[in-house]
């Protein structure tokens, strides 16, 4: 039998049971939201091609600067430096630089001479020195002698290129000594590839020649590759006569944002600039940008420069998209959760109490069957003061009377049965007059007794005091008269030989008192009768040996 089971369990399938709300107001909710999530997902896949597939750029770039500069040296002849004299030895391979303002220190030659102090060891004694010593910012080896520097110091004699470089801050006169680098060009060659498209490009176009490269201007042509030093500097924010005398460096973007697609096709290069060093140089320790470089004229004689200069870092970056069904098939799924927020929004309105109110409606319960735990027992309740019924938890320890309500539901008549029940009533006759009793404090009617059991203090008014149900013609007519209740039993049992039980006849008034008030109970509850009108039946068809079941029994035995 388990196992039959068990594989009666395999062989099913699960799905969703929904309930579907006819509202116009929600249905035009539904498709408004629906197509605002649809026009977003559509708005981002456009905006942001999400239909593509991407690659990044690879690329290699070479920088060709053009200009020539007279320079001045205090007093000495003027000459002309030309791009062999002022680019420098080559820097890192996506960078070329300017030579804006030099220290330049004539015919060194290997030998012995007075370091400077403040890049060596100020002496008084050759004791002061030490053969062989070295420190970090000396221009040579200590010999050990201690001569003198000029006619205030005197330091420690050091083996070096001689004379030794004697300023160390760049000379601070402006314009620089190369200012006019301003209005060098430079012209930049890059050459990118996506392997993933296998697309080469350069950003010297095929329509660009060599005469419209000689004319362009970056100032109406934001495609041109010949940059003049000054408007790149200006544009990174920067002023070019200041920046100038210590250096510095300054990066140039070239971004290439590629649509490969053939309708969309565009694949321009886009030129930014920014400065990548600190700007102020009064907060910066070591600012600007410098290094030293030899020009020799013979192995033993050199002229040392230490250029201050801008460095131009090219940076390259990028991406290419082409479409492709995959990447439009996974940005399709990934977007259904979208829709997953109409439903969210729209449960939570009709959830929402003043919603459901206004249309008159409880969807949630229609929504939502709840199944009780087994170990738990739900009553439903009918108050003659009320028009629906409720339905609670019982209690053992509360009174019925004063357990709290878990929900309040429509009654839903049984109208065959009611029709047929007042086919037979008969005219009423009198029933046996009630004694008199005491009420106790939760009765509203006047007509309960107390009950050892608090599941049975129930009474038949929620609230307001006022006259009891069982006092009812009504309730007469339906649970108390015999005829009516023998004929109902008939019904059920045609050929039943002996008369009734006064159980039986108990039975039958309850049940009558339940169609009549609760019409249908709910499938997962049991209907509770108040105590006055268990009290009423119980004393028109009392039980010989005077005991009765107790709310078990009236319940479900008596029931
Ligand atoms: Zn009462
Ligand atoms: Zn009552």
């Amino acid at each position: 039998m388990g196992v039959s089971g068990n594989v009666v369990a395999l062989c099913s399938y699960e799905t969703t049971k929904l309930v579907r709300i006819h509202s116009v107001r929600l249905g035009s909710l539904k498709w408004t939201l629906n197509a605002t999530v649809l026009l977003f997902i559509c708005v981002l896949m456009l905006w942001n091609r999400k239909y593509q597939q991407f690659d990044q750029v690879v690329s290699s770039v070479t920088a060709k600067v053009k200009g020539v500069a007279r320079m001045q040296l205090p007093g000495e002849e003027a000459v002309i430096w030309d791009e062999a004299d002022y680019s420098g030895p080559s820097q890192d391979k996506n960078s070329f630089f300017v030579v804006t303002n030099v220290i330049v220190t004539k015919n060194q030659k290997q030998g012995r001479c007075p370091e400077t102090p403040s890049s060596g060891r100020r002496c008084r004694h050759h004791n002061d020195c030490k053969r062989g010593a070295w420190e970090p910012h000396s221009h040579g080896i200590q010999t050990g002698s201690c001569v003198k520097f000029d006619a205030l110091a005197r330091t420690c004699e050091v083996a070096a290129w001689c004379p030794v470089e004697a300023k160390h801050k760049p000379p601070r006169f402006t314009p620089a000594l190369l200012a006019s680098a301003e209005k060098f060009t430079v012209l930049i060659k890059n050459n990118i590839h996506f392997p993933a498209f296998n697309f080469i490009r350069r950003n010297i176009l095929p329509e660009m020649t060599e005469s419209y490269l000689t004319r362009c201007q970056r100032g109406n042509d934001s495609l041109c590759p010949v940059f003049t030093l000054g408007d790149v500097v200006h544009q990174a924010g920067g002023n070019f006569s200041t920046m100038a005398v210590e250096g510095g460096v300054i990066g140039i973007q070239i971004k290439w944002d590629c649509n490969l697609d053939h309708l969309t096709r565009r694949c321009l290069p886009a030129y930014s600039f920014r400065r990548l060093d600190q700007k102020e140089s009064n907060k910066t320790l070591s600012p600007g940008f410098n290094f030293r470089f030899a020009k020799y004229k013979t192995v033993e004689e050199r002229t040392l420069y230490k250029a201050f200069g801008i460095r131009f870092d090219i940076m390259v970056f990028g991406q290419a998209g082409k479409f492709s069904f995959i990447q439009l098939v996974v940005y399709i799924g990934s977007t259904l959760s979208y829709y997953a927020l109409t439903t969210v929004l729209m449960d939570w309105l009709i959830g929402t109490t003043c919603y459901a109110a206004e249309e008159g409606q409880n969807y949630s319960e229609r929504k939502v069957e709840s199944i009780p735990d087994k170990k738990e027992c739900i009553l439903c309740v009918s108050y003659v003061d009320e028009e629906n019924i409720r339905l609670v938890k019982m209690s053992r320890k509360k009174r019925l009377q004063d357990v709290k309500t878990i929900c309040v539901q429509t009654r839903k008549e049984d109208i065959g049965h009611m029709m047929a029940t007042l086919c037979l009533l008969p005219d009423p006759q009198p029933s046996p007059t009630k004694p008199q009793r005491r009420p106790p404090s939760w009765c509203k009617c006047g007509g309960c007794s107390g009950s050892p059991l608090p599941q049975e203090e129930l009474c038949c008014r929620r609230s307001d005091e006022g006259a009891c149900v069982a006092t009812s013609a009504l309730f007469d007519k339906l649970s108390l008269q015999r005829p009516l209740l023998e004929a109902l039993l008939v019904y059920q049992e045609p050929l039943a030989q002996t008369p009734p039980s006064a159980a039986a006849l108990r039975r039958c008034a309850y049940r009558q008192y339940i169609v009549w008030r609760l019409g249908v109970p709910p499938a997962d509850a049991r209907p509770a009768i108040p105590r006055c009108c268990v009290m009423r039946i119980r004393e028109a068809f009392p039980s010989p040996d005077g005991r009765y079941g107790g709310f078990a029994l009236a319940n479900e035995a008596e029931m």
